[in-house]
Parts: structure tokens; C-alpha cells; sequence
């Protein structure tokens, strides 16, 4: 287990990327570049670092501008906060890794996935300017680090594949194409048997979350459900807990 100062660290590192990622959430999706002073989006105000503190400064101004009073979306402190919960319990969890190159790529993949979960469920987008990168990045780490790459590119074929012929049967009304990269992306990552395994989890979930939504009377047919955040919360359970899905491995010798 890891010390409790090492895991507060992670937590802390986490939230200081959620502020970070609420930047590339407000500011993607308008086309604006990432550059600039925050401000205040009801006001304009340029806010000072002590109201960009990650948690802390939305708590001590009780959720509202210091300078116009309006409220300040609760997105910003959710944002960091399951931003900072992911990576402490990565930290807990997951197996320590064995060299730091592989620590480095571990946290920027695990980093990508909370991304594109908050990017898709907010959206319904998995923005390339995260995902194109992330595969070439993780092709590349495939190919230099591990002895065997074979599994890894064979499954990323497959599961877009798979993905591919999803989106192209159901005209784009299961899935987007964003997914079908992302199923690549998976494939980089988690290879074989774990990449179906995330796939498989992904489907269980959004199966699960339509028909509560259909039982409910929330959604109708034909409503979109954000497909990709189902995966990305699949992909990061099974990056914490990559220690206890080998578990599951021995079954799909
Ligand atoms: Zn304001």
C-alpha cells in the first residue's frame, strides 16, 4: 500500500488536472484555444489564483463569483473532484508500475479516459485533439516497451472493427464514429483478454442506464445515450483495478 502523504499527493495532482480539464471542457467545445486568464463566465471578471484554487475556492465563496454573486457552475468542483478520487484510487489500487516511462503513460492514459467521460457525458463528443494523440502515443509505447506488441494492435483492430460495423449497420444511431477510435485506443491499452472486457463492461453499463432510463419514463426510444462515457468508466474501473481483473484473464487462456 501506498503512503497515505504519496496518495494525497495523487488527489491533489488530480484536482489541479480537473481544473485544468474544466478549461478544455468550457473552452474545446466553443473552438476557443486553451490560452488566456480565467474569468468569470457570467461576469467577465478576470479571477485571481486565490478563486482558482481546485475544491477549496468554490467552497469558501459558497458556489458564488466574488465579484458578480451569481452562482458558478457546481461542474467546476465535481470536475475535480472525481478528477482527484480517480487518480488516489489508482494510486491505492493499481499495481505500482515497473518503470517510470510506464508510470508516465499510465497517468496520461488514465488522465485521457476521465477526460473523455466528462467530455462525452456533458457533450456526447470524444474531441480527437485527445483520442488521436492518445493512440499514437500508446502505438508507439506498444511497440517500443513491450515484448510482445502483437496482442495489443490485433485487438485495437478488432474492437474498432467490431465498432465499425456497429456504427455503420445502426447509420451512427448506436454509436459515433468517436467510439470506434476509442475502441482502437482501448485495444493500445488493454490488449487482450482485458480490452473485450472493458468493451463488454461499457455495453453493461449503457445497457443498464437505458433501461432504467426506459422503465423510468425519463427517455423515450431513440434517445441518445452518451456511449462513450460508458466505455471510459469501464476503461478506468479496469485501470484501477488492473491487479484484480488478471483475476478474470485465466478464463480467456
Ligand atoms: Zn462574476
Amino acid at each position: 500500500m501506498p503512503s497515505s502523504i504519496s496518495t494525497l499527493f495523487a488527489f491533489v495532482f488530480g484536482t489541479i488536472f480537473g481544473s485544468f480539464l474544466n478549461v478544455l471542457l468550457w473552452r474545446l467545445p466553443e473552438g476557443k484555444g486553451i490560452g488566456g486568464r480565467s474569468m468569470c463566465r457570467s461576469c467577465g471578471h478576470t479571477l485571481a489564483w486565490y478563486d482558482l484554487v481546485p475544491i477549496a475556492s468554490f467552497l469558501i465563496l459558497s458556489g458564488k463569483c466574488r465579484y458578480c454573486r451569481k452562482p458558478i457552475s457546481p461542474r467546476y468542483p465535481v470536475v475535480e473532484a472525481v478528477t482527484g478520487t480517480v487518480l488516489a484510487l489508482s494510486f491505492v489500487f493499481a499495481q505500482p508500475p515497473a518503470d517510470p516511462g510506464t508510470m508516465i503513460v499510465s497517468i496520461y492514459v488514465l488522465l485521457v479516459f476521465i477526460s473523455l467521460f466528462f467530455f462525452d457525458s456533458l457533450y456526447m463528443i470524444l474531441p480527437d485533439a485527445l483520442v488521436i494523440p492518445a493512440i499514437g502515443i500508446v502505438g508507439l509505447y506498444d511497440l517500443v516497451f513491450v515484448a510482445d506488441p502483437r496482442a495489443f494492435f490485433i485487438s485495437a483492430l478488432l474492437l474498432a472493427g467490431f465498432f465499425a460495423i456497429l456504427y455503420t449497420v445502426s447509420r451512427g444511431r448506436w454509436l459515433g464514429f468517436g467510439d470506434v477510435k476509442f475502441a482502437a485506443l482501448i485495444g493500445l491499452v488493454f490488449g487482450y483478454p482485458v480490452g473485450l472486457l472493458v468493451v463488454v463492461l461499457g455495453i453493461w453499463i449503457g445497457a443498464a442506464i437505458g433501461v432504467a432510463l426506459l422503465i423510468s419514463g425519463r427517455a423515450g426510444r431513440g434517445y441518445a445515450l452518451p456511449f462513450g462515457a460508458f466505455l471510459s468508466a469501464a476503461a478506468i474501473f479496469f485501470t484501477i483495478f488492473q491487479h484484480e481483473a488478471t483475476y478474470f484473464q485465466q478464463f480467456f487462456r
